[in-house]
């Protein structure tokens, strides 16, 4: 096995990757060991997530829908914190991130998915820019699909929602993430720093979300 961001050779590794940070709620979406090398995992949690996590409008919104960290504490916010965005090029960080993990999460059970992906030259670029902070800010777009607080109905249960996600693969073969965190939508194309392709894909689809907009094969 070798580590889908630094490539090295991953066996020795002990680490489980959550897709997600625990601190927002994911219990489910983890990686087998050795998908993301020690190193990495730790450099994501410490680099990338801690900021996210730390920033206002997060702890507002996991103050909120009352998600524990792992350590199983809350976050506090008082009003006087704001509700400030993370770091633009932090965010796009992550993004980029949960993106390759998202692909690799969706291609697990296919023979041969580490090499695939690790060889995959055409993810090398947010490799970069997700793991060594290299070239320029990763464009993603945002906007708010559902209140943060949403019930959902399905049968019988009723739930709320804290994340979701699915890769979008375009009619010009893009490959986007997409992922709503507490009812926010963002999409990030994994294949190069534009999104036109999911722009002219939204004007097809009456802008609805990829998450729920019925798919063609
Ligand atoms: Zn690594």
């Amino acid at each position: 096995m070798r580590c889908l961001f630094c490539k090295a050779d991953s066996s020795t590794s002990r680490s489980v990757e959550h897709i997600v940070p625990e601190s927002l709620g994911n219990v489910e979406h983890v990686l087998p060991v050795g998908a993301v090398c020690d190193a990495c995992n730790q450099y994501f949690a410490r680099k990338v997530e801690r900021q996210l996590l730390e920033s206002p409008m997060f702890r507002l919104l996991r103050a909120d829908m009352a998600v524990p960290n792992k350590r199983g504490r809350f976050p506090a916010w008082q009003p006087a914190d704001g509700m400030e965005r993370p770091n633009y090029r932090q965010m796009g960080r992550f993004l980029a991130k949960v993106g390759l993990e998202v692909l690799a999460f969706k291609t697990l059970s296919v023979q041969g998915w580490n090499d695939e992906l690790v060889n995959l030259a055409a993810l090398d670029e947010l490799r970069r820019f997700a793991r060594y902070n290299e070239g320029p800010d990763w464009p993603f777009t945002v906007r708010t699909l559902h209140a943060v607080n949403a019930i959902f109905e399905e049968g019988d249960q009723s739930f709320e929602l804290l994340h979701e996600f699915d890769i979008l693969f375009t009619r010009s073969s893009e490959a986007y993430l997409v992922i709503s965190i507490f009812g926010v939508e963002f999409v990030i194309n994994l294949g190069g720093r534009e999104n036109d392709g999911f722009r002219r894909w939204l004007e097809e689809n009456n802008w609805a979300s990829p998450l729920y907009a019925p798919r063609a094969a």
